[in-house]
């Protein structure tokens, strides 16, 4: 069975003791999750142990990572590898996050490259696409969406694909308070089911979760995850916050 999952992005935010004092908050609120609803905490790498340790015995709130460098070692001095992640007991890896497709000018190439990485070292991916306002306005979304898709994960095998998840994020809707009409997440959504399952069959592209992200909130979040195909969120700034984030959680527990 297809799982729901909610992912929170605390992106470049909060230092050690409110990211403690974060994760203490939401797990006074946490409701009871069955097998097939997972909450993922990505902080930044500094938090990583610290947040390890306070997550040490869930089984349904994981620990991701914003990022791993796209080689396995070496000299890049600032990086930090796939194998070093999972050393530090993270389970999800973001990968391709407009962030740092934008600011890193991390490309189709590197990305992909980052993608093996994270697999080789048995880490499960949060494959980020979604485009521009300008290629919303042209009407031409779903082509750039299914090149990204295509371009990053379209190498691996079913097996590989099984420990992949895409979240969906138009760059208009990140952090402007404008999100996507539920409509227009479902038809995205369905649409990249379409690609997956034209390249890998249909069961495979059944089994696959696919978040919708870009200013979700209590407000929207069952509504957005109310579609057929919009199978939780990657959450930015709404995860930030206790109740917020606790809020996002109980619409996937309810959706
Ligand atoms: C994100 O950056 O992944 C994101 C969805 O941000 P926000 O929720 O703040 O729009």
């Amino acid at each position: 069975m297809r799982k729901k999952i909610v992912a929170a992005n605390w992106k470049m935010n909060l230092n050690l003791t409110e990211g403690a004092e974060l994760v203490n908050e939401i797990f006074k609120g946490l409701p009871p999750l069955s097998e097939d609803r997972r909450v993922v905490i990505a902080p930044p790498y500094l938090h990583l142990t610290q947040t390890a340790a306070q997550l040490t015995g869930m089984i349904d709130v994981c620990l991701g990572a914003q990022n791993c460098y796209s080689e396995a070692s070496g000299a890049y001095t600032g990086e930090i590898s796939a194998a070093m992640l999972k050393s530090a007991e993270v389970d999800y890896v973001i990968i391709g996050h407009s962030e740092r497709r934008e600011y890193f000018k991390e490309d189709d190439a590197t990305l992909a490259k980052k993608v093996n990485q994270a697999l080789i070292n048995e880490l499960q991916v949060i494959f980020c696409c979604g485009e521009p306002l300008e290629i919303r306005d042209a009407n031409t979304q779903n082509a750039y969406v299914e090149a990204q898709i295509k371009a990053g994960i379209f190498h691996l095998s079913e097996l590989q694909l099984k420990n992949v998840v895409i979240a969906y994020e138009p760059i208009w809707a990140i952090g402007t308070g404008r999100t996507a009409t539920s409509e227009q997440a479902q038809d995205m959504h369905a649409h990249i089911r379409s690609v997956i399952a034209a390249q890998y069959g249909a069961a495979v592209a059944d089994d696959m979760p696919i978040l919708y992200g870009g200013s979700c909130k209590p407000s929207n979040a069952a509504e957005l995850f109310a579609c057929a195909d919009v199978d939780g969120g990657l959450i930015g700034g709404a995860s930030l916050k206790a109740a917020e984030f606790l809020g996002i959680i109980n619409a996937m527990v309810e959706a």
